[in-house]
C-alpha cells in the first residue's frame, strides 16, 4: 500500500477546471493530449487495430456526449463532457498501489504513475470511481493524464505555453489550468463565480478538478423560418430571397 503525503494548508494544488456550457466536444483536447503524450512523459501511447474494425487504445482525456432534458417543454440538449483524471485530494488509486508505483506529488498535488515499477494489477483502475485510468495492454502498465508535468514547468516553452496540451489547444477555451489551492487565483475565482463542482463528491476523493455546470437556456421556442418564397413577389430574386431566409435561421 501506498501513503498520500502529509496535507499542508496553503498546498498548491493544480488542476483544471472544465466549463460545461460551452464544450463543444471537438475533440481537440483529446486529440493533442493524445499527441503531446505519445511523445511525451507517457510515451508511448499505444493503439491497436487503428485502421480495423475494433480500434483501440490509450487516451488519457476522452469526451462524452449525453443528451439531457430538464423541464418536460424544455428543448433537449447535448452536454459534453470531458473526462480525465481528477488528480484527487485522496486518491484510492494510489494508496491501493501494492508497489508505490502510483503516488501524489507533495510540492503540486499531482497524480502519477512510475511505468517503471508499476506492475500492471489494475487495482488502481477498480479504485477509480472516475474510469480515470487507462490500462496500456502493449507495456502491460497503468497510464493516465499526468497534467502535462512535461509542459507545465518546460523553461524552454514561452510562459504562456506552459500550460497542458489540451488547454493550448481548446477552441473554446472551455478548459482552464492553475492553481486551486490558492482561493485568489483565477482559477479558484471562476469556480467561486460559477459554482463549479466536484464530480461524485460522495465517494470521499476530493476531486482537484472541477467541472463548471451548463447555464440554463432561454426559455424561447426554435422555432424554423419559413422558407424562401417561389415568386417573386417583391421584385427581387430567388438567390436575394434565399439569402434573407438563411439570415434569419441563422440571426435566432
Ligand atoms: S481521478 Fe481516479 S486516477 Fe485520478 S486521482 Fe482520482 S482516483 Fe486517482
Ligand atoms: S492535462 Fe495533459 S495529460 Fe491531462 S488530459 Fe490534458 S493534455 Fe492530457
Ligand atoms: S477542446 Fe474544448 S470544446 Fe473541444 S472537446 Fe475539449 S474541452 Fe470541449
Amino acid at each position: 500500500m501506498t501513503s498520500l503525503p502529509a496535507q499542508v494548508s496553503g498546498q498548491k494544488k493544480l488542476g483544471l477546471v472544465i466549463d460545461l456550457d460551452i464544450c463543444v466536444g471537438c475533440q481537440a483536447c483529446a486529440t493533442s493530449c493524445k499527441e503531446w503524450n505519445t511523445q511525451g512523459y507517457s510515451a508511448p501511447l499505444n493503439d491497436r487495430d487503428a485502421y480495423g474494425t475494433s480500434p483501440e487504445g490509450t487516451w488519457l482525456n476522452r469526451i462524452h456526449g449525453y443528451e439531457v432534458k430538464g423541464a418536460e417543454d424544455e428543448q433537449s440538449r447535448i452536454v459534453h463532457f470531458p473526462r480525465s483524471c481528477l488528480h484527487c485530494e485522496e486518491p484510492a488509486c494510489v494508496t491501493v498501489c501494492p508497489t508505490g508505483a502510483s503516488y501524489k506529488r507533495a510540492e503540486d498535488g499531482i497524480v502519477l504513475v512510475n511505468p517503471e515499477t508499476c506492475i500492471g494489477c489494475k487495482l488502481c483502475s477498480w479504485a477509480c470511481p472516475y474510469g480515470a485510468r487507462e490500462y496500456d495492454y502493449d507495456h502491460g502498465v497503468m497510464k493516465k493524464c499526468t497534467l502535462c508535468v512535461d509542459r507545465i514547468y518546460n523553461e524552454n516553452f514561452a510562459e504562456e505555453d506552459r500550460v497542458p496540451a489540451c488547454v493550448k489547444a481548446c477552441p473554446t477555451g472551455a478548459r482552464h489550468f492553475g492553481d486551486l489551492g490558492d482561493a485568489e487565483s483565477k482559477v479558484s475565482r471562476l469556480v467561486a463565480e460559477r459554482q463549479g463542482y466536484d464530480l461524485l463528491p460522495e465517494m470521499g476523493y476530493k476531486p482537484v478538478n472541477k467541472y463548471l455546470p451548463p447555464r440554463p437556456r432561454s426559455s424561447e421556442k426554435f422555432t424554423v423560418a419559413p422558407t424562401p418564397s417561389e415568386t417573386k413577389s417583391d421584385g427581387k430574386s430567388r438567390i436575394e430571397d434565399f439569402f434573407r431566409w438563411a439570415d434569419r435561421l441563422l440571426s435566432r
